[in-house]
């Protein structure tokens, strides 16, 4: 698929193909990123914006950052530098992408994999413009704080249009919802109180950190999923 192709997912709200963690653009006043990927996407993300939304880097007026894990965070730095974006998180993980604090490390053998994986991927930090807090408001989204995967975790709502992006609170593929992946989630049970939070909100259309779009009865099929947690 070429760069240039459309993946407009509902009007108004783009999905950047083949960076992962997903990246989503909500277009509206200014552009808007939902996470960037792991390093390395920038230009893909910025070719999008130009061939596909005919837009300019400058366009890009928010970037919001789902959570500090590189996969959502990787191109901030770069992205912040050539746009201009105002920069947001979470609170709890703002001094992770600052580079105040370590990112911390995986036991066992994924430890040993993502200390090569962050060597291999060199992470820039970014000092972040805004530190989001639970039902503060950006760009038209609520934030909803949904710790647990890690402790800044968010989903952010549009009500609106009935839209959730679920960071990595929530995955999606093969037809099934899922929680987040257990290895990269400290806090399992916090986690879980988090998809029960999120159950409790209205959405027709959830846009995950990873896995596709699931793009009707959305709230439903949560709410359905977090009867099964424990
Ligand atoms: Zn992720
Ligand atoms: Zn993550």
């Amino acid at each position: 698929m070429q760069c240039s192709e459309s993946m407009e997912i509902i009007p108004g709200v783009h999905q950047i193909d083949g960076v992962n963690g997903n990246c989503y653009i909500i277009m509206g006043d200014g552009m808007v990123l939902v996470d960037t990927g792991l390093p390395g996407n920038t230009g893909k993300i910025l070719t999008y914006v130009h061939d596909t939304l005919g837009g300019i880097p400058s366009d890009i007026e928010t970037i919001i950052l789902t959570h500090y894990h590189l996969d959502h965070t990787g191109n901030a730095y770069e992205l912040w530098d050539i746009t201009g974006a105002k920069v947001a998180i979470h609170v709890d993980d703002a001094d992770y992408v600052a580079g105040i604090r370590a990112m911390p490390v995986p036991q066992g053998l994924i430890g040993l994999l993502y200390r090569m994986f962050k060597i291999f991927f060199k992470f820039k930090p970014v000092q972040p413009d805004i530190l989001l807090h639970d039902n503060d408001q950006i760009a038209g989204l609520t934030c909803i704080h949904t710790p647990g995967h890690t402790s800044g975790s968010i989903c952010l709502y549009d009500p609106k249009f009935r839209v959730l992006f679920a960071g990595d609170t929530l995955r999606y593929s093969d037809g099934k919802l899922g929680g987040p992946s257990p290895r990269f989630t400290p806090d399992m049970e916090q986690a879980e109180q988090s998809i029960k939070k999120v159950a409790g909100l209205e959405f027709d259309i959830l846009l995950p950190g990873h896995g596709v779009p699931l793009m009707s009865g959305a709230s439903e099929k949560v709410r359905e999923f977090s009867l099964s947690l424990p």
